[in-house]
């Protein structure tokens, strides 16, 4: 199969173009299908493999362009060098789109982060702790939302942020679009996708 058997739009299959990138991987071919047509997916595959692209290509495609203020689709990750890689990756293949994405993380000063999502967004990728600091304080509103990624799950719950991850959950619109990535199957990574995933389509590579 090659990327363009997939129903994604041109400017997409341009920027994978200019990526570089000729064949989809393994997760690529199994997770864009059931993502663009709206299903819930866990995906089981480590870095490396190109799940970033998995979940981002579809999305992309999904949201299509620029639309109002609020954040439509929030991607988490366990540590700033994941959001920031993530971040990158989006930009990249967004890049003939007018969509737009912020990043947020700690570890510095939130000033430039909160003037970054006034000025309006489409994908909010961030660390959960942050998330939360910038939400509770009424700097993200999250009544648009329809996608939410939790990416390296297993890293996430080794961190200890199961209890942030629940917080979030009870903050966003029930009727939304989850996807789960995680490098391994745990308990604890089991318990988080039975809380959060509905009748997810499973792929693993
Ligand atoms: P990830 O597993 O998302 O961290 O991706 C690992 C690396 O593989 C990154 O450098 C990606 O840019 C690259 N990559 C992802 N998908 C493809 C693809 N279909 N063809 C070539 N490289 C890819």
């Amino acid at each position: 199969p090659s990327f363009e058997d997939f129903k994604l739009n041109r400017q997409i299959l341009n920027a994978i173009a200019d990526a570089g990138y000729t064949d989809p991987t393994p997760i690529q071919q199994k997770a864009i299908t059931p993502i663009l047509s709206g299903q819930d997916v866990m995906g089981i595959a480590q870095t490396g493999t190109g799940k970033t692209a998995a979940y981002v290509l579809p999305m992309l495609m999904k949201l299509k362009y620029a639309q109002g203020t609020d954040i439509r689709a929030l991607i988490l990750a366990p540590t700033r060098e994941l959001a920031m890689q993530i971040e990158l990756n989006i930009k990249q293949f967004a890049k003939y789109t007018d969509l737009r994405t912020v990043v947020i993380y700690g570890g510095l000063g939130p000033k430039t982060q909160i003037a970054n999502i006034a000025a309006g967004l489409d994908i909010l990728v961030a660390t959960p702790g942050r998330f939360l600091d910038l939400y509770l304080e009424g700097h993200i509103s999250t009544k648009s939302l329809q996608f939410l990624v939790i990416d390296e799950a297993d890293k996430m719950m080794d961190m200890g942020f199961i209890g942030s991850i629940h917080r979030i959950l009870e903050v966003v619109p029930r009727k939304r679009q989850n996807l789960l990535f995680s490098a391994t199957m745990s308990e604890l990574v089991r318990k988080i996708s039975g809380d959060f995933l509905k009748f997810p389509t499973v792929v693993e590579v």
